[in-house]
């Protein structure tokens, strides 16, 4: 089955999360741990937060990608920023102590013309710090569009940070579409090239997540404007190609694109019918040799939008 899902709003709290992503079809989902613009965020309800433990696992949930805020920076010209950051990012990681085995994602940094090995020294020094032996999420380095002074623009880049790590095997690779074609990787022409080329710099072991957005934008732009699948310069086809690949396809994938929830739902289920081609079609499946794990998660996210609907009040 195909792992994908959207960012989700946190506003409503944890289970609810996992009911609005059971909703759209979704079997994993993306959130911002708080505001992303600013830190601040209410203490969460540990039964809240049991709550979705228990959900992800009855309905067999793909690893959720927790976001930091995108305004956090590491690497930051500045000591009460990097300080901050850091902060947040130890914060948020004890947090999520209490959802075992899901993702922490977060773009490395902006170095603010310090240089790039210098962001890349403060990035991992500060990961180093933030990781514990006793935490149990693993944290994502996401690829970055190469905007402005960001380090995370190459493979090379997040390697070095990577390199640098001492608790390396608890941190891996988001790998967001828009962001690495926007940065320079012809995904659309090439694919099979870059993932080479991953494989040979990062290792395909470290990439455990993939946010799955168009780009506003033509290749190499450095510009970072996602835009909804299919309507971009990826296009669908190379989108496809990437959720079917051998070596990606049994990962969670995130939409970020432009949409509200139904555009999300839109979206998940045509790219599921292209994952599974055959799965969704209509009529005569009462009788066809139809996929049992495909009408089991049809069935159960029908009986969650059934709950929703008597048991929402908010
Ligand atoms: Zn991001
Ligand atoms: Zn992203």
């Amino acid at each position: 089955m195909l792992n994908i899902g959207c960012h989700l709003s946190i506003s409503g709290g944890y289970a609810k999360m996992g009911q609005t992503a059971a909703k759209i079809n979704a079997n994993t989902f993306a959130f911002f741990t708080r505001n992303p613009r600013g830190g601040s965020r209410s203490v969460p309800d540990p039964a809240d937060m049991e709550a979705l433990r228990l959900f992800l696992i009855e309905k067999a949930f793909a690893p959720l990608v927790a976001h930091a805020p995108y305004t956090l920076n590491l690497c930051s010209d500045k000591e009460n920023i990097r300080e901050y950051a850091e902060q947040v990012m130890t914060e948020d990681l004890r947090l999520l102590d209490a959802l075992p085995g899901n993702y922490y994602n977060f773009h490395p940094g902006c170095h603010m013309r310090q240089g790039t090995e210098a962001g890349i020294r403060m990035i991992s020094d500060a990961l180093n710090r933030i990781m514990q032996p006793e935490r149990k999420t693993v944290m994502l380095l996401e690829t970055m569009a190469g905007k402005g002074s960001e380090v995370g623009g190459t493979f090379e880049e997040l390697r070095a940070i990577l390199n640098r790590l001492e608790l390396e095997d608890r941190f891996g690779v988001c790998l967001d579409t828009c962001h690495i074609f926007d940065a320079g990787y012809d995904i659309v022409g090439h694919l099979e090239d870059v993932l080479d080329e991953f494989e040979r710099v990062i290792g395909m072991d470290k990439l455990l997540a993939i946010h799955l957005n168009d780009s506003k934008n033509p290749i190499g732009s450095h510009k970072d404007r996602h835009e909804k699948i299919g309507k971009g310069e990826i296009g669908l086809d190379a989108l496809a190609a990437v959720i079917t690949h051998p070596s990606l396809r049994k990962l969670p994938f995130i939409l970020e694109t432009p949409n509200e929830l139904d555009g999300y739902a839109e979206e998940i289920a045509l790219l599921r019918r292209i994952y599974e081609p055959g799965r969704h079609q209509p009529a005569s499946a009462s009788g066809s040799p139809a996929d049992p794990a495909a009408h089991l998660a049809e069935h159960d996210a029908g009986d969650e939008s059934h709950r929703q609907t008597g048991g929402d009040r908010q």
